[in-house]
C-alpha cells in the first residue's frame, strides 16, 4: 500500500513537530555523547514512522518508497546522525519483507514496526566493502541449521540491534551468485556483539563488528533462496541510495539556512557580510546548486516509485553521487560563510561537515556509484 498525498502531508506535519520540539534540541548531545538515542527511536515509533516500510498485514502502514524518504530529508536538515538512525531502520527491513518466509515476517516485522526489535544490514567485511561478491563470511547447511563462521563490519546499529539481515557464502567458490541472506537474531549462540567505530561524524549512530563464531541458525531462517543474496542486497541498495541521497540533501538544507542567517546577520566593514558580492556568490551558488541536487534527487525517487528498472537504479546511483557530492560541498562552504565560528562547536555547521562526509563513502562509495553509471552507458547508452 502506498500512502497517499493527504496522509503524507500529516505524517510529515508529526514529522515536523517531533523535528522541532525534540530531535533540534538534542542534535548536539546526540553527536557529543556519541549515544544512541533510544527515546527518540521509541517516539519515531509511536508516531508510526517504522511501519511505513511494513506491509499493514505485519503490523505496518506500508511499504510505502516516498514518505520514508521525505522523513529522512527532514530529520537531516537537523541532525543527519538521527536520519541515519531512522533510515537505517529500513534499509534493514526491506530484505526482510521482500524475501523473508511467512513466519519470520509475522515474527519479526510487528516487532520492528513498533520500535521493540531494531534491525540491521551486515554485509561489509574487513576484506570486503566495495567489492561485496568478495565477502568471506561462510553459511554451511548442516541437517535443519546453518552454521556461521566470519567478521561483519560497520554494521549501522549494530550495537543496539535486535535482529541483523545477514549476507553470508553458501558457496566460496562462486563469486556475487555465492552469496546467500539469512535472518539472525541477536540471542544466536555463536553472535558476539564487537566493539563501536569513534567516528568523525554520524556520532550517535553506532557503527558495530559482529563475529560469528560456529554461529547456528535454524534452516528457515534463509531469505529467498541460497545464491539470491546478492540480488536481495541490490534491490535494497536502490532504496538505501535515496535515502542517503535524502540525508545529503536535508543535512545540505539545513546547513545553507544557518549560512544565510548568519551572513544576514554578521556586520564587516559596516555590512551584514551578505552585501559583499564575493560572499553572496558564494551563497548563489550553494543554493543553486541544492536545487539541482535535490531536482534530480526527486527525479530518482518518481523513477524507483514507477518501476523497478536499470534505469531506475542508475537514477539512484546518480542521484547519490550527485546530492553527496553536493552535500559536502555545501558543508565545507558553510563553514567558510561562518568563518571561525563555523569551526565552533558551538555552531551546527562542522558537525554537518563531519557528518556528510560519511555520505560520499557508505551504500556504495561515490567511485562505485560512477561505475554503475558507466556500465549503464557503455551497455545501454544515456537513461534519459
Ligand atoms: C558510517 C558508516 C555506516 C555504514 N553502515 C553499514 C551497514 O549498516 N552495513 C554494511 O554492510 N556496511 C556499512 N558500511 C560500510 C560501507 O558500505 C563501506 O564502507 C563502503 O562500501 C566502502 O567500503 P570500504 O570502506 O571497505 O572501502 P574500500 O572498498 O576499501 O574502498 C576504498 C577506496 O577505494 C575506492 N575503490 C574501491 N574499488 C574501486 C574501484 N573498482 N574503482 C575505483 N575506486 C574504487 C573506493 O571508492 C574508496 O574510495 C558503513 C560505512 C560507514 C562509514
Amino acid at each position: 500500500m502506498s500512502i497517499d498525498a493527504q496522509d503524507r502531508e500529516l505524517i510529515l506535519a508529526g514529522v515536523d513537530r517531533l523535528v522541532r520540539e525534540r530531535i533540534a534540541p538534542r542534535a548536539a548531545e546526540i553527536d557529543a555523547s556519541n549515544r544512541f538515542p533510544s527515546d527518540l527511536y521509541a517516539a519515531v515509533a509511536d508516531i508510526g514512522l517504522l511501519g511505513l516500510w511494513i506491509p499493514e498485514e505485519y503490523g505496518g502502514t506500508g511499504p510505502d518508497l516516498v514518505t520514508p524518504l521525505l522523513v529522512s530529508e527532514r530529520f537531516a536538515r537537523v541532525s543527519s546522525s538521527f536520519a541515519l538512525v531512522f533510515s537505517n531502520c529500513g534499509d534493514a527491513t526491506t530484505p526482510i519483507v521482500h524475501a523473508a518466509p511467512e513466519r519470520l515476517k509475522r515474527e519479526w516485522l510487528p516487532r520492528i514496526a513498533s520500535g521493540e526489535v531494531i534491525p540491521c544490514f551486515a554485509l561489509s567485511e574487513p576484506g570486503a566493502g566495495s567489492d561485496a561478491a568478495a565477502i568471506a563470511t561462510r553459511a554451511e547447511r548442516r541437517g535443519d541449521e546453518y552454521v556461521i563462521n566470519g567478521r561483519k563490519c560497520w554494521c549501522t546499529n549494530g550495537s543496539v540491534g535486535g535482529v541483523y539481515v545477514l549476507f553470508a557464502k553458501t558457496d566460496p567458490e562462486a563469486r556475487h551468485k555465492g552469496v546467500s541472506a539469512f535472518l539472525v537474531p541477536r540471542d544466536t549462540p555463536g553472535l558476539v556483539i564487537g566493539r563501536d567505530e569513534d567516528l568523525i561524524g554520524l556520532r550517535g549512530s553506532p557503527t558495530t563488528e559482529l563475529v560469528f563464531d560456529d554461529a547456528r541458525i535454524p534452516a528457515d531462517h534463509l531469505l529467498g533462496n541460497e545464491g539470491e543474496g546478492f540480488r536481495i542486497a541490490m534491490i535494497t541498495l536502490d532504496e538505501a541510495r535515496l535515502n542517503c541521497a535524502a540525508m545529503a540533501v536535508g543535512a545540505a538544507t539545513g546547513a545553507l539556512e544557518h549560512a544565510v542567517a548568519h551572513a544576514r546577520d554578521r556586520v564587516q566593514f559596516g555590512k551584514p557580510i551578505i552585501e559583499h558580492q564575493g560572499l553572496q556568490f558564494l551563497l548563489a551558488e550553494m543554493a543553486a546548486e541544492l536545487a539541482a541536487a535535490r531536482a534530480l534527487w526527486e527525479q530518482a525517487i518518481a523513477k524507483l516509485a514507477g518501476e523497478t528498472s536499470r534505469e531506475a537504479s542508475t537514477y539512484a546511483a546518480m542521484a547519490k553521487l550527485i546530492c553527496t557530492r553536493t552535500a559536502m560541498r555545501i558543508a565545507v562552504d558553510a563553514v567558510q560563510v561562518l568563518g571561525g565560528y563555523g569551526l565552533s562547536r558551538a555552531y551546527p555547521v562542522e558537525r554537518v561537515m563531519r557528518d556528510v562526509k560519511a555520505l560520499e563513502i557508505f551504500d556504495g562509495t561515490n567511485q562505485i556509484q560512477k561505475m554503475l553509471i558507466g556500465r549503464h552507458l557503455q551497455k545501454e547508452g544515456l537513461p534519459f
